[in-house]
């Protein structure tokens, strides 16, 4: 076979890229065409610009951790037990770190987890691409609150389910639309897999589901033969200290439920976990390992030390109340600058408030000029399946001081000013 003279020169390159592009393009899977750009990506990169207020991630504020603490745990890890840390682990995770992540859970209210029943999971995320991998085929129905977090959306139209949103109000998610949705698509003869529901601090809502609500959806799902996903990576970040009650606590059978180290101590590491409920184990563990054959050791024995010798609990104390500073200098900013007819959502913790701007104004064309003038923001359709407008857009207080805050706040009420006079 005569050799193909390699590009030389930028134009070359160019030509053979497209070239290929377009000979590959019939190659990608359905599932593949269905993954959309993340909206929340777009805005990321935007706000990594020089000068701009970003209130669009919701990243944890990591400055407060011990880092020479960590970095000598780190050390040690390495030069004491280099050879099991970089070497391949169990596929469910450290049994050390399993029954520390009982510990945690326990904070919640969770105290009858066991450390068999726990599958550690690269972030939560894993967790919720497994738990579509394990009981989701094309065509099925996953149901969750509206709106949702765009990192679950993202995992099920990548499985090609099809989304179906329940109305939330100010008390969460309503039960009677739950039911209603469930009627509908089970009369209909859609196979409905599970609810996924966010309870606590909803990303991007930040609107925590009442305690009354709370066992009513659960035997909702249990009548109807539903799964129950509870994520709630932002539990222990309740600012007054008292977590909600999960859902999982008085349902071991038919919740399962999803943690994180992401908001607690630090998304780098990318360390979640799923308690499974047993009869749902083997499958699911089965199906996390053909993903990532085990969670990256090295990082679970950081973890492990981290609990073991960091007192984890005053640092999410310390985590909480920062936060709630935070929060309070938004709402604060808000009530302040906000012009009449925008009204926003209170949370009682976790690291977002959600505006809603009068009926029929859609926040993604607002975009632009917020950036002009200085200020980063999500667009509220980034958290609903489809292309429908939405006038609704989410505020992150997790990762900017309050000064910050308060400043972004000020530029972005100008923008929505024009377009509610308009
Ligand atoms: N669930 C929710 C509600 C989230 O907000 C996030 C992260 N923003 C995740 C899951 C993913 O977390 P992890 O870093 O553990 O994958």
């Amino acid at each position: 076979m005569g050799e193909r003279p390699l590009p030389t020169n930028e134009a070359e390159l160019a030509l053979a890229r497209a070239a290929a592009a377009h000979r590959h393009e019939s190659l990608y899977s359905e599932r593949a065409a269905n993954i959309k750009q993340s909206a929340v990506r777009d805005v990321f990169e935007i706000s990594l610009r020089p000068g701009l207020v970003s209130l669009a991630g919701g990243n944890p504020f990591l400055q407060s951790l011990p880092l020479e603490k960590i970095g000598g745990m780190a050390y040690r890890i390495i030069t004491e037990d280099g050879l099991a840390a970089l070497q391949y682990g169990g596929g469910q995770g450290t049994e050390e770190l399993r029954a520390q992540i009982c510990e945690v859970m326990a904070e919640e209210g969770i105290t009858d987890a066991r450390p068999e029943n726990v599958v550690v999971t690269t972030g939560s995320q894993s967790a919720q691409d497994v738990a579509c991998k394990v009981f989701c085929d094309p065509g099925d129905v996953v149901l969750c609150e509206d709106p949702t977090y765009v990192g679950a959306l993202n995992t099920f139209e990548a499985h090609q389910i099809d989304v179906v949103p329940v109305a939330m109000d100010a008390h969460g998610l309503v039960p009677e639309e739950l039911e209603a949705r469930i009627a509908e698509l089970q009369a209909a003869g859609r196979s409905v897999k599970f609810l996924y529901t966010i309870p606590n601090f909803n990303n991007p809502s930040g609107i925590s589901l009442a305690p009354e609500r709370r066992q009513r959806i659960v035997d909702i799902c249990r009548d109807a033969n539903i799964l129950v996903l509870e994520d709630n990576p932002y539990g222990l970040l309740k600012f007054d200290g008292t977590p909600h009650p999960t859902l999982r606590a008085g349902n071991p059978e038919d919740v399962l439920y999803m943690g994180s180290f992401s908001k607690i101590l630090a998304p780098g590491l990318r360390i979640g976990w799923a308690l499974v409920p047993e009869h749902l184990l083997r499958r699911f563990y089965l199906a996390s390992e053909a993903v990532t054959l085990c969670p990256p050791t090295f990082n679970q024995l950081l973890i492990s030390a981290y609990l073991d010798e960091h007192d984890w609990r005053g640092q999410i104390a310390t985590y909480r109340s920062l936060y709630a500073e935070r929060c309070a200098a938004m709402l604060e900013s808000l009530a302040d600058f906000m012009p009449e007819g925008v009204e926003w959502t209170t949370p009682d913790g976790g690291f977002f408030v959600w505006v809603t701007l009068p009926e029929g104004i859609d926040t993604y064309p607002l975009l632009q000029p917020a950036i002009e003038a200085g200020v980063v923001f999500i667009p509220g359709a980034a958290f609903s399946p489809g292309d429908e407008p939405s006038n609704k857009l989410r505020l992150a207080f997790s990762a900017v001081a309050t000064d910050k805050i308060r400043e972004g706040v000020r530029r972005l009420a100008p923008v929505l000013e024009r377009a509610v006079s308009a």
